[in-house]
This record gives C-alpha cells, sequence and structure tokens, in this order.
C-alpha cells in the first residue's frame, strides 16, 4: 500500500496545489437554476472513462456536442492494435455510445505526449494517423504536446503539427503541468516555427501565469476546470471577467482521474451568479470551441443545435446499450431526454 496519504494525481493533467481549492462544490447541486435554456459544447471530455450516468447528466444539463481527444490511458499501451482499436472506438462505439443519450460526439486523434516517449511504437502509430485523421467528425490532431518536455516528445509533437498543417486540422495541445509557462511558450514557438496559423491551436490547461501570452499571439486558449486542485470556477470567472470572452474556451477534460464531466454546466452557473453578461458565457462555453474546432470542417452546428434524435433501439455491429428487459427510448426532436 502507498504510505504517502495525499490523493494521487492525474499525471494527464496540470494539477494545481493545494490553495487553489476552489468553489467547485459551491454550485454542485444548485447549477440547474442559472443554466436553464443554455447550450454547452465541452470541447475535451474523455467519455470513454466515464458512465452511461455520466452521459445522461451531461445531456440533462444542456450539453449538446463535445470532443473526445485521443489520449493517455493511464497505462502504457505495448502495441500498435491497441491503439489502433483505441482510435476506431473513438470514431465508432463511443460516438454510438453519445448519440443514444442525444449528444454530438467529435474526436481529435494523436499521439500523446506520454507515449511519445516509447519510439519505436511511436513511429508506428505516425504510419496510422492520417487515415484515422481523414475519418468523419474528426475534428484537429489532439491531444498533443508536452508532458515531461523530452527530446522525443518534441520530435512527435513537431511531425504531429506537419501532419496537422498538410491535413488542414486544428490542432489540440496538452500543456505540461511541470514547467507550465516554459512548456506552453515552448509548444506555440514551435507551432509558429512550423507555420501554423495561431487562430488554428487551441492551446489546453491555461492559468493565469499562461493566458495573457497565449491570447496575445492570437492562439486559442482553453481552460480545464477540475473539483479540488487545478484551475477552480471561481479563478475561471475572474479570467472571463479580466481578459473578456475572446478566443477563451472552458472545458471538463473529464477523464478516469478526479474530474468533473459537468464542469461547464457549473462553471456558467457561477458566471451568471458573478453577473458576468450571458453573451460572454455562450461564447467561452459553447461558440468559440465550435468556431475553433468547426475549422476542420467537420462540424455542422445543424446537426446538433435542435437535439440528436435518440433511437435506444438502434445498434452498433449488433451491440446496444440496453441490457435484457430494458426499454429502449425512442425520443424525437427533443433536446433534452427524460
Ligand atoms: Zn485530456
Amino acid at each position: 500500500m502507498c504510505q504517502d496519504h495525499k490523493p494521487v494525481g492525474n499525471p494527464s493533467h496540470f494539477e494545481g496545489t493545494e490553495q487553489e481549492k476552489s468553489t467547485a462544490h459551491a454550485v454542485d447541486g444548485t447549477f440547474a437554476q442559472y443554466t436553464q435554456g443554455m447550450k454547452f459544447f465541452d470541447p475535451h471530455v474523455h467519455m470513454t472513462s466515464r458512465t452511461t450516468d455520466d452521459y445522461q447528466a451531461l445531456a440533462d444539463a444542456g450539453v449538446v456536442a463535445l470532443i473526445e481527444p485521443a489520449f493517455w490511458l493511464g497505462q502504457p499501451r505495448t502495441g500498435l492494435a491497441s491503439f489502433k482499436d483505441y482510435f476506431a472506438s473513438l470514431v465508432g462505439w463511443e460516438r454510438f455510445r453519445s448519440s443514444q443519450f442525444g449528444i454530438k460526439h467529435y474526436c481529435t486523434i494523436g499521439l500523446n505526449s506520454r507515449e511519445a516517449n516509447h519510439e519505436a511504437l511511436a513511429e508506428q502509430v505516425m504510419e496510422i494517423l492520417p487515415l484515422f485523421l481523414q475519418k468523419e467528425g474528426v475534428v484537429g490532431v489532439g491531444e498533443i504536446g508536452f508532458d515531461d518536455q523530452t527530446a522525443a516528445e518534441e520530435k512527435y509533437y513537431r511531425a504531429q503539427l506537419e501532419l496537422a498543417k498538410e491535413m488542414n486540422l486544428p490542432v489540440q495541445v496538452h500543456t505540461p503541468h511541470r514547467d507550465k509557462k516554459k512548456g506552453t511558450e515552448r509548444s506555440m514557438a514551435i507551432a509558429l516555427e512550423h507555420g501554423i496559423a495561431p487562430n488554428m491551436v487551441i492551446i489546453d490547461h491555461n492559468n493565469e501565469e499562461t493566458v495573457k501570452s497565449v491570447l496575445d499571439q492570437g492562439f486559442y486558449a482553453a481552460f480545464t476546470i477540475y473539483p479540488f486542485t487545478k484551475m477552480g470556477n471561481e479563478r475561471m470567472v475572474e479570467i472571463v471577467k479580466h481578459y473578456g470572452p475572446e478566443r477563451i474556451m472552458v472545458n471538463s477534460a473529464a477523464d478516469w482521474g478526479i474530474s468533473d464531466p459537468l464542469a461547464i454546466p457549473k462553471t456558467a452557473a457561477l458566471m451568471k451568479i458573478k453577473e458576468v453578461p450571458d453573451e460572454h458565457i455562450r461564447l467561452v462555453t459553447y461558440q468559440n470551441a465550435l468556431d475553433a474546432f468547426a475549422q476542420s470542417g467537420q462540424i455542422q452546428e445543424a446537426d446538433f443545435i435542435h437535439g440528436l434524435e435518440i433511437d435506444q433501439t438502434q445498434k452498433f455491429n449488433g451491440n446496444t446499450i440496453l441490457r435484457g428487459g430494458q426499454a429502449p427510448r425512442i425520443d424525437k426532436d427533443s433536446l433534452i431526454i427524460r
């Protein structure tokens, strides 16, 4: 057993300090009172790691579309076939599962920074990326970038930037939690060096230290809201108040670690309470993410703005989300599943 009783952090994302514990819980039970009628777009959430209850809660809270970036699964993959199956599930089964709850599912595909360090395997993954990046509903290369800021990470970050450029796709950049400022600056400098327009790059996991430079250089600035640590809701509200809504977007980055898939509606509620204008809330929790990733040519707002048709009698390769005896929900032309 572990001697150290401190909670284990999520190594795939930025971790803040103990001090950064925010009021994430303040709006936990009541957020829906403030977000009636609002629609949300979560541009970073790892639904593969989440349950059907989460899908239901997201739909109930007004999340109409989401993007699932390819990422690190918590332990290293040992062969190319597991990457292939994972990428295939992001454009296949997971998209189907999401549709069964009325949420439009997109994904980004890429070699994550941690696994870039296994060079022999990374080489093989690079070979199959173009095939998956061409698939319908793939809205960018991601999440890629730096973790430990090693030479191998840089090599595959650069290679994937070239791929994004060739295929004219947006890039979703994971920034490291150690040496964040340096890693963020380096990520941006390299993207510019490869001739990628900053408006095609979404720099993720920002904080107060990085946001100004990211916005000043013309990149999109994404913020991950986590419960207990990191970028809490309150800090997020202050950032939007200070910088305004342009090119800023909020995400949950919910995954297999301690995280909250409802981070966006809860943050929107807090913004509403703190009197951030409605239009600013809409931009940072919906429109800016849509605009950034629609540059892929793969997102049509009309596909989800009025809700998806939910028909749980549908199957994916013969499989259903229903279990024996459960009645399928058929709920056409309705935004909210009841
Ligand atoms: Zn992620």
